[in-house]
């Protein structure tokens, strides 16, 4: 059933004006449920990222010059509005994405606690003073970076926007949003959230499109001096490619791998439950899931069979029924990346559960969640991203080992540890290359705190003090406070 008030056009906002392509054309936008196409969305090229950056140079000086109090205020207001969009926010996004509607009910909270984040974190901004004894003072002061280009992915899509719109706008940057092109529909919530809480016209500007085709011309305009990214590696590595030319400022946060290391003596319910819901929540369409699981050997065949009757178990549904756990993946083309790794995998190792379309949906891109146990590490779906519900498990033997493996792909975005012993817990936290550590605990978030990857995994952080380093360039000023003691060139007689 498809949810109220769904548009079936979805345009531009460029100056706080709902605007096709300049060109006029569309691309079609469908529901991954039924994969008919619901609605047309603007397809935006190089002359309407031109307008919108445009736009958005008129409005940063009036933007960037707001006290950071005033900024703070429309921010909260930005939270209070997507709150009270909270249904249509959660109908809109389990439509379009697939995500389970218990799950996307959350999203609006969390995309609204990032703007009451980071309007604290400006409210309470400091700039930094160094004094030298009495001779020298120095101090810095922030300013926004520019126009700012924001590219997001189609997973938890409005959340992610919500991500880097936040800082951004606190920081005092204008910018540019191109939203996935798979997921549009919910970043049309966005003009309406905006012009209610009083963000003045052209301070944000959305432009839709296909990826190589409006997000490139975002990448390569000369006045974006700044460009966040979160997607996937090749991606990644392409725009920071097309970023050098005009030397751009670039935050990525891209694919992983991510290990769950679980050892004999963890509390076995807390790590079955964590790593169930570390790789199957969202579709397992997370950046973070803990799509590689390493069983230390006296547990692994009992954890990997509890594991596999979990999965078989788990309730693969229609989005909008509130007693699904995983819905429709995104899209057909997405579907058929998954299922062509279960194929691979099938090859690879030993398939214990799921993998196939449940036979009770015949439409629709539904898939059991799949478990393979026995995964070599050289093995494609140890090594590459699925980014689906599909879970590889291997047993290891010693601690050493453990870190062996949790470090052999090229990823390094998150790692979750299960051990009742501490110190263990914190050697191998340490040991394991990974941006992120979860120690008996599974994926909860502070926004304080540093998010990114390292390795294949991204470039820089977001997060807490690092979205504001980021969106802003700090300058120093220098002031003498007694005498000056120059060198007197020229002066000799
Ligand atoms: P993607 O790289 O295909 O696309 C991401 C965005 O980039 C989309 O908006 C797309 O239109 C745009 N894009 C594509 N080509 C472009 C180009 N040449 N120039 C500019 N923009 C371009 O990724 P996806 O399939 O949408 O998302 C899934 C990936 O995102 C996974 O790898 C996942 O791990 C990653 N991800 C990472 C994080 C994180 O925080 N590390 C979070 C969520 C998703």
């Amino acid at each position: 059933m498809s949810p109220e008030n769904l548009p079936s056009v979805i345009r531009h906002w460029i100056g706080g004006e709902l605007v096709d392509a300049a060109d006029g054309r569309t691309f079609d936008v469908s529901d991954p449920v039924s994969n008919t196409v619901y609605a047309q969305a603007a397809r935006g090229t190089s002359a309407d990222v031109d307008r919108a950056v445009a736009a958005a140079r008129t409005a940063f000086p009036g933007w960037a010059g707001l006290s950071n109090r005033a900024r703070t205020t429309i921010l909260y207001r930005i939270a209070d509005a997507v709150e009270a969009r909270h249904d249509r926010l959660a109908a809109f996004e389990t439509y379009d994405t697939g995500l389970p509607i218990t799950q996307a009910r959350g999203q609006a909270r969390r995309a609204a606690e990032n703007f009451r984040y980071f309007a604290d974190v400006i409210a309470a901004l400091g700039e930094e003073a160094f004094r030298q004894g009495e001779d020298q003072f120095s101090y810095v002061v922030r300013k926004p970076v520019g126009v700012a280009g924001l590219i997001t992915p189609w997973n938890t899509p409005f959340m992610l926007e919500s991500w880097k719109l936040a800082p951004a706008l606190a920081s005092g940057c204008t910018l540019i949003l191109k939203p996935a092109e798979w997921t549009p529909l919910s970043a049309s919530l966005w003009p309406e959230i905006f012009a209610e809480a009083g963000v003045p016209a052209s301070v944000v500007n959305i432009v839709h499109g296909i990826g190589e085709e409006a997000g490139q011309a975002l990448v390569d305009h000369p006045d974006v001096p700044l460009i966040s990214f979160t997607g996937s590696t090749d991606t990644g590595r392409h725009i920071i490619r097309s970023s050098a030319q005009h030397l751009k400022a670039t935050s990525m946060e891209l694919g992983g791998k991510s290990p769950a290391v679980v050892f004999a003596d963890a509390d076995l319910e807390a790590a079955l439950d964590s790593v169930m819901f570390g790789v199957f929540s969202l579709n397992g369409e997370r950046c973070t899931a803990g799509s590689r699981v390493l069983v230390e050997r006296p547990l692994y065949e009992e954890f990997t069979s509890r594991l596999a009757q979990r999965a078989a178990n788990v309730r693969v549904g229609p989005p909008s029924d509130p007693a699904t756990e995983v819905g429709a993946l995104v899209h057909p083309e997405h579907y058929e990346h998954v299922r062509n790794y279960i194929e691979i995998g099938r090859k690879e190792a030993r398939l214990v559960a799921g993998g196939e379309r449940p036979s009770h949906l015949a439409a629709g891109n539904y898939l059991q969640p799949a478990v393979f146990a026995d995964v070599e590490r050289d093995a494609r779906i140890f090594q590459e991203e699925i980014f689906g519900p599909v879970v590889a498990v291997a047993p290891f033997d010693t601690e050493d080992e453990a870190i062996e493996l949790a470090n052999a792909t090229q990823y390094g975005l998150a790692a979750y540890i299960w051990t009742s012993d501490l110190k263990r817990g914190h050697r191998i936290a340490h040991a394991v290359e990974s941006g992120m550590i979860w120690l008996n605990s599974h994926n909860i978030r502070d926004l304080r705190t540093p998010f990114g990857g390292v390795k294949a995994s991204g470039v820089g952080r977001e997060g807490g003090a690092h979205s504001i380093d980021f969106y802003t360039e700090s300058k120093i000023i220098h002031v003498a406070l007694g005498d000056v003691h120059t060198p007197r060139f020229g002066a000799a007689s």
